[in-house]
């Protein structure tokens, strides 16, 4: 029996279309869209009620996110639910969220609220995931690939949205956006730190041993451009994008020693905040014998002449040969 918190929980983080997207069903959800239950011409299947309500008028049946569930698997109801709760990374068997899944240090976040209990279960994207956010930021299909090849983007449910995040295999820090590129609540912000993450540790610094160029970058975005950028210039194997979440975040003490030696080169955003990041960074790197520069980004411009603010803004309005900044 799963008991009645659990499920209220995994009701309010899956609606139609994020059981849609994890069961990998084919087509996009959408209020009035191709039925995913059967071969359908037309646009048979309605999704309402808030996301949380569908039909298929052709006749596969309809009701909320659990007997959608329930349809596309031909499970049991019992099985359903169980499957359900899962998928919402919960444990059917316990009230609470499991403990595996809470990160051991958990500090609360002014922004994540209300505050959710537990980390999502992450998979490494369908072809279609890796193209809808290669669309979405900008970027070539390949380096989001080569994003999550290397475990630093992963993809899954959060708040009831299909959602990318950018983390490590360190588990120290995840961060999520949406997959359709909205805010996460009316005025709310566009990327929610994973409760329990620690913001200041940058994100890939164990994936980057072994190369010989460290590309420290401001958000998940930047991260993606990056390798975008590296692929251009033929220089994926020599560069490793490692993150920092927010140009307010120092290098957390204990990750300094992994950039001991190391060639660092400093992406920052065109901004008074990248520039006093950059700075920062830089002294904490030379500090702990790291070979330092920054890039400078304020000479490039789009085609209608304006600034461009950050990394993922030169792959979005590359209006010239990608520039080979890993030289
Ligand atoms: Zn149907």
């Amino acid at each position: 029996m799963i008991p009645t918190d659990t499920l209220t929980m995994a009701k309010a983080r899956l609606d139609v279309a994020a059981v849609w997207q994890l069961l990998a069903l084919p087509g996009v959800p959408a209020r009035s869209c191709r039925c995913p239950l059967h071969e359908d011409r037309s646009a048979s299947f309605s999704i309402f009620a808030g996301g949380y309500g569908w039909k298929c008028h052709a006749g596969c049946g309809q009701g909320d996110a659990i007997r959608f569930l329930q349809c596309a698997r031909q499970l049991t109801t019992r099985d359903t639910l169980r499957e359900f709760v899962r998928l919402a990374g919960l444990d059917p068997a316990c009230p609470r969220p499991s403990p595996a899944l809470v990160p051991a240090r958990v500090k609360p976040r002014p922004y994540a609220r209300p505050p959710a209990p537990a980390w999502p279960p992450m998979h490494a994207g369908t072809p279609y995931d890796h193209g809808r956010l290669a669309a979405l930021r900008r970027v070539s299909v390949a380096s989001v690939r080569l994003a999550s090849e290397r475990g630093l983007l992963r993809f899954g449910i959060w708040r009831g949205c299909p959602a990318w995040f950018v983390c490590d295999r360190s588990r120290r820090v995840a961060q999520a956006r949406r997959l359709d590129g909205a805010l996460w609540w009316s005025d709310g912000p566009k990327a929610q730190t994973l409760p329990g993450g620690c913001a200041s540790w940058p994100l890939g610094v164990s994936e980057s041993n072994g190369f010989p160029l460290i590309a420290l970058c401001e958000g998940g975005p930047d991260l993606l451009a990056a390798l975008h950028l590296a692929l251009c210039a033929g220089r994926e194997a020599d560069v490793a994008p490692v993150v920092l979440l927010g140009a307010s975040q120092r290098i957390q003490a204990d990750a300094l020693p992994m950039f001991t030696r190391r060639r660092v080169r400093i992406f920052p955003h065109a901004d008074a905040a990248g520039h006093e990041a950059a700075k920062v960074w830089t002294r904490q790197l030379l500090e702990v014998g790291a070979q330092v520069d920054a890039y400078d980004l304020t000479p490039f411009r789009t085609v209608a002449g304006a600034k461009l603010k950050d990394l993922n803004d030169l792959t979005a309005h590359e209006n010239h040969k990608p520039p080979n900044l890993f030289l």
